[in-house]
């Protein structure tokens, strides 16, 4: 058993464990410096579901962001979905269905897609079927004509 000490600032060094406070607030600065990463990580970590409290200021619940990284982590050891791609620059994974993507030119049977890594900025590239990518631009399509208001 760790001793039950409160959290006591330790070098910067040391390898700080990503594990949030579940029943605190972290406000979106917090979760920056938490996990190191920029505001467009953690807007993208919303749109892969990351609940957020919104007041004034956002807010995140750390059992909620404790509940969404172990779920990314299942995720990533789970083989890529027909509409993910396995990202090699951020070692995750990235919804087709989430992220704007772009599609080269078609090959016999494969037509190959890319997206720019929400996280690092890199390209991530997989290979679709074309049928899988008719029913990909179906869902896409669907998604819009739901969120455009009537
Ligand atoms: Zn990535």
């Amino acid at each position: 058993m760790m001793s039950t000490s409160t959290s006591r600032p330790s070098g910067k060094k040391s390898k700080r464990s990503r594990v949030a406070r579940s029943n605190w607030l972290y406000t979106q600065q917090d979760v920056q410096s938490l996990y190191g990463v920029c505001r467009n990580t953690v807007l993208n970590w919303m749109k892969y579901g990351l609940r957020s409290i919104e007041t004034e200021r956002r807010l995140f619940l750390g059992a909620e962001l404790n509940s969404f990284h172990s779920m990314r982590k299942r995720q990533v050891k789970s083989p890529c979905g027909r509409f993910e791609i396995h990202c090699t620059s951020c070692k995750g994974k990235h919804s087709l269905l989430i992220e704007p993507f772009d599609v080269a030119e078609a090959g016999r049977s494969r037509t190959r897609v890319s997206l720019t890594c929400p996280e690092t900025g890199g390209k991530a590239s997989s290979f679709l079927r074309e049928t899988d990518l008719e029913e990909l631009r179906h869902h896409l399509e669907s998604k819009l004509s739901a969120e455009t208001p009537v």
